[in-house]
């Protein structure tokens, strides 16, 4: 034994190591209130995936027909069915690219204080022997062979086995934070490429959707000179007017409540930018003052260039706002004096069922999808769920009808 070590010098030895080692506590990691979870980004790739089988269906249906003329509709509508799915699933791989991005963010704060709390455990592990070293007679077997008796060495041989525990624990928690950083890195890296792997996606299904938007307005360009493509629009319309009245007057019935709080103005706003105020079809049997026939029509035409904005006529609540095959983009507004508006044939639609909109609020944009031929607006008003002529509620309103070249005036 060289040297007494006294019991104030152990002592102190103990609390320099104590103070050395109390700071690595285990690690704590704060995450962010909006932290993303991979649960939420499988769900959306879930939902990508049955886009993808509703495209893959589309497809298969397009292919049966694409050389049959007589389909041009047919094919029409199941072009714009694809182009609507493909539009869902853009939304959806560009919110999985915002989550990822997220995510991303998250896993680099995350890995950098891990690479921090590493770097400091080491730093204190590196003092803690610079200190053993400085105080050689410190170590393990001084403390015991520098004891006064048997009793004294149980005590240090307990104090040596606490110090030597606080030893493997700073050694374990280092170990265990470079375990940690590996796992964030593999992770970050993981998430890093499936990011790149959507935002791929993300331009197959843009270029998807360039082409489907070609193919549609090439077929509207064939349609449009067919008579018999014409007709079978027209009968496709009035095929689909009755199941719509039924649906109306179904959902009027389920949003009660809702519509009853929205004040309804007395009259109606015309639905289009005042300056489309030409007819190119009449409502019901009404006489067609250029082509002397009969209509035979659930609303007016009113058309309009692409994309002009479609207006509620009157404050209320959007029961329906949905694609279908004959009306194509189609939005209906019920208020709250017992009529609804229906707008139909939408390139798109800027309201969902359940909103309450304004009077003059845009809810949507002109276009030719579903049974349609040339970009306008086909709309209703209905009066306790019975179609009405629309032009009826315009008695202000200077409107003209056309045909053939021809414009003339329409009395109403
Ligand atoms: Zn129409």
């Amino acid at each position: 034994m060289r040297r007494k070590l006294n019991r104030t010098k152990k002592m102190i030895s103990l609390l320099v190591i104590l103070a050395l080692v109390l700071p690595l506590a285990g690690r704590i990691t704060v995450m962010p209130a909006s932290a993303v979870t991979q649960a939420e980004i499988d769900g959306l790739k879930e939902e990508a995936a049955d886009l993808d089988s509703q495209r893959a269906q589309l497809q298969q249906q397009l292919k049966a027909i694409q050389s049959d003329k007589s389909k041009a509709l047919e094919q029409k509508s199941l072009l714009e069915q694809q182009i609507s799915a493909t539009q869902a699933e853009i939304n959806n791989i560009q919110a999985q690219i915002t989550k990822y991005g997220e995510l991303i963010d998250q896993k680099e704060l995350e890995l950098a204080e891990a690479e921090e709390q590493e770097r400091q455990q080491y730093e204190l592990f590196c003092e803690r022997v610079r200190y053993m070293e400085e105080e050689g007679e410190v170590s393990y077997w001084s403390i015991l062979f520098a004891s006064d008796d048997f009793a004294d060495l149980l005590d240090n041989f307990m104090m040596v086995e606490e110090i030597i525990d606080y030893d493997n624990s700073i050694m374990e928690s280092i170990l265990a934070l470079q375990e940690q950083i590996k796992q964030d890195k593999a992770e970050l890296e993981t998430a890093k490429s499936e990011q790149e792997a959507a935002k791929a996606k993300e331009e197959a299904a843009k270029a998807d959707l360039k082409q489907q938007e070609a193919q549609v307005d090439a077929l509207i360009e064939e349609i449009s000179g067919q008579e018999d493509q014409l007709e079978a629009a027209e009968a496709q319309l009035k095929a689909a007017a009755d199941a719509m009245d039924a649906e109306i007057k179904r959902l009027e019935k389920e949003m009660a409540a809702q519509i009853s709080t929205v004040v309804s103005e007395s009259g109606f706003q015309w639905p289009l930018p005042s300056s489309w105020n030409t007819l190119s079809s009449l409502f019901g049997n009404r006489i067609h003052p250029i082509t002397g026939r009969p209509n035979n029509h659930t609303g007016i035409d009113i058309p309009a260039s692409k994309n002009t904005n479609i207006y509620a006529a009157k404050s209320g609540v959007v029961t329906t706002s949905t694609y279908n095959s004959s009306y194509g983009n189609y939005v209906v507004v019920s208020h709250s004096d017992g009529t609804s508006t229906l707008y139909a044939h939408m390139n798109s639609r800027a309201v969902s069922k359940g909103d309450t909109v304004s009077q003059g609020q845009v809810i949507g944009y002109v276009g030719t999808t579903g049974s349609s031929t040339g970009n306008h607006l086909h709309f209703e008003i209905r009066v306790n769920g019975n179609r009405v002529d629309p032009v009826n509620y315009f008695p202000d309103k200077t409107l003209y009808v056309r045909s053939g070249g021809k414009t003339v005036l329409l009395e109403h």
